[in-house]
């Protein structure tokens, strides 16, 4: 029976054009406010990621720029302080959803970063070289570190060429 159905957890469902959003009843009104905006945002994402074949893209930038073909690419929603991740051992490459929102020479970037840890699985030099095969590694690094601060919105366009506004 629906109405009589305790409800434990925050659920979102999309109907036509319309998030519609239950909670349970032991939630506050602001919490529920806060947990809608946050469902919204993530639903949003879900919709902008499908339209990008990440995958695609990430074969067509190894082939660009001499790294190996990753076995597998794909979005994931539950990457909330990282970018992207990458298992050399496997060869897949997992890409945090929000990244679906940044113009794309910056999803570019993150691909290549990640590309590049199939042939060197850590940090440092000999990585950030075969990073610096992608020509707007520089300013798109730049970008990132501005979203992360704060400082610019996620989705502002900013193509190479012109200088990013903080
Ligand atoms: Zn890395």
């Amino acid at each position: 029976m629906r109405g009589t159905r305790r409800r434990k957890y925050v659920e979102a469902v999309l109907v036509g054009e319309r998030l519609r959003v239950s909670f349970p009843a032991w939630m506050s009104m602001a919490d529920a406010r806060v947990a809608a905006d946050e469902l919204a945002e993530r639903m949003r994402r879900r919709v902008d990621a499908e339209t990008i074949d990440v995958a695609a893209r990430a074969r067509r930038l190894a082939r660009a720029h001499g790294l190996p073909r990753p076995a597998s690419v794909r979005w994931v929603d539950n990457m909330e302080r990282r970018w992207a991740s990458c298992t050399p051992v496997d060869a897949s490459i997992r890409v945090s959803a929000r990244l679906a929102a940044v113009p794309g020479w910056v999803l570019d970037y993150v691909l290549v970063h990640e590309l590049a840890h199939l042939v060197v699985p850590h940090h440092g030099p000999r990585h950030a070289e075969l990073v610096d095969r992608y020509p707007f590694a520089e300013r798109a690094r730049g970008f990132l570190v501005a979203v992360d601060l704060g400082l610019c919105n996620l989705a502002a366009e900013a193509p190479p060429g012109e200088a990013i506004a903080g």
